[in-house]
């Protein structure tokens, strides 16, 4: 990792002790959208991001694609997206959000290689800030050396635990409570899709909860990958089904689709390849979201690791099928609606758990008028969370019937 790719700025606290003026120094920092702006600034970026107390903060610079990354202690960001501000047409995109207890994290991915020529803080005398970074165009090899190193070391508290590589998990037998991993898609810096006023993120964090409660009085036991608005990264997920000792994961979203009139429920099973263009734009958004916090772990593990995971996904992909068949009964005896094609596949990573039978759940299309009124009912919910109870159940029995009989 270059210096020059790296700019750190961790203000001391002391300075904001002169005067009264700083204001409530327990408040949040708040982001004020109307006051920032990320312009062209000659050949380079401007970002200035208005706020209303100095926090410290620190900068970096991601290849693959190029982006700029801003981490804050801590800016409460609102209600305000970050499509709605003022943009530069070199700023592909651009998002905010919690990604960590305490901290907050802007990325912006960028139209080539720059580099951070300036960043700085500036404090007015009524306490408000304004945290002002500016860009300027690098040579593709200068950017290359000076991201070689990835998230600098002081980032890279987004990263899930390693791994252990134990023994595969012993299926389930209906001798205990069966372990649930329920989880919540997208969260923090990554909302999700948006249609309207609703956000996936949030109407799928809801969604959870409810059905963490359903799952809990129908005697499962239940962990979320989060239980509040913030971004985890798509291997953390996973890390946290193993570390709850999952018998089943289960990832629950509910995207918008451009294309075509999707409407309905749909369970995703893992694919190597995406089979179609809407399975593939699915997969690739999903897996987006980590590139875009600068977690790409999926190259990782080495040769052994590999034939293992391939061993036990033997076992496990089967169970997983079912999985998804059993969901898919249940939910159309229930009366409820399935997408015409109600089970697909696609290159999830967040499915990539060799011995725990992982689906991705489309609870309805957020694209769709139709599915965001049922979101949006609570009736319509506890009817489906029923049903996802009800499938759960007839899976685990026949389930553990088979490990019987692998068994003897
Ligand atoms: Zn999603």
């Amino acid at each position: 990792m270059g210096i020059r790719a790296i700019a750190l700025h961790l203000l001391a606290a002391l300075w904001i002790g002169h005067g009264a003026l700083a204001g409530d120094l327990s408040a949040l920092a708040r982001l004020d959208p109307a006051a920032s702006r990320v312009v062209d600034a000659g050949a380079g970026i401007a970002i200035d991001l208005a706020i209303s107390q100095a926090v410290p903060y620190r900068t970096f610079l991601l290849a693959d694609p190029p982006r700029l990354v801003a981490d804050f202690s801590e800016v409460d960001f609102g209600p305000s997206r970050p499509a709605a501000l003022d943009r530069s047409e070199r700023v592909h995109s651009l998002g905010w959000g919690p990604v960590r207890e305490g901290w907050s994290r802007l990325v912006a991915e960028l139209d080539g290689p720059y580099r951070i020529e300036s960043a700085e803080e500036r404090v007015a005398e009524t306490g408000e800030a304004e945290i002002r970074l500016r860009l300027v165009p690098e040579e593709a090899d200068r950017f290359a050396a000076a991201t070689a190193g990835g998230v600098p070391e002081a980032a890279r508290w987004a990263l899930p635990e390693p791994v252990a590589l134990a023994a595969p998990k012993r299926r389930q037998t209906g001798a205990a409570p069966l372990i649930v991993v329920l989880d919540p898609g997208h969260g923090g810096i990554d909302p999700g899709a948006e249609a309207g006023k609703a956000v996936e993120a949030e109407v799928m964090l809801v969604f959870a909860r409810e059905l963490a409660e359903v799952l809990r009085r129908g005697g499962m036991k239940v962990t979320l990958t989060r239980d509040e608005d913030v971004f985890v990264p798509l291997e953390a997920r996973i890390s946290v089904a193993r570390a709850a000792g999952s018998d089943v994961f289960l990832s629950l979203h509910a995207d918008a689709l451009a294309e075509g009139e999707a409407t309905g429920a749909t369970v995703y099973l893992l694919a190597d390849e995406a089979s179609d263009t809407a399975s593939a734009q699915l997969a690739e958004r999903h897996d987006r979201a980590d590139l875009l916090a600068g977690v790409d772990l999926s190259g990782q593990g080495d040769l052994v690791a590999a034939v293992m995971m391939e061993m036990a996904r033997t076992e496990t992909q089967p169970r997983a099928d079912r999985l998804a068949g059993a969901l898919v009964a249940a939910i159309k005896a229930s009366g409820g609606r399935m997408h015409r094609h109600p089970i697909q596949e696609a290159a999830f990573s967040v499915l990539k758990s060799p011995d725990i039978p992982s689906v991705l759940l489309e609870v309805g299309f957020l694209s769709s008028e139709a599915d965001r009124r049922r979101l949006a009912d609570p009736v319509w919910r506890a009817g489906f969370q029923e049903a996802i109870l009800a499938g759960l159940r007839a899976w685990a029995i026949a389930d553990a019937a088979e490990a019987q009989l692998i068994r003897q």
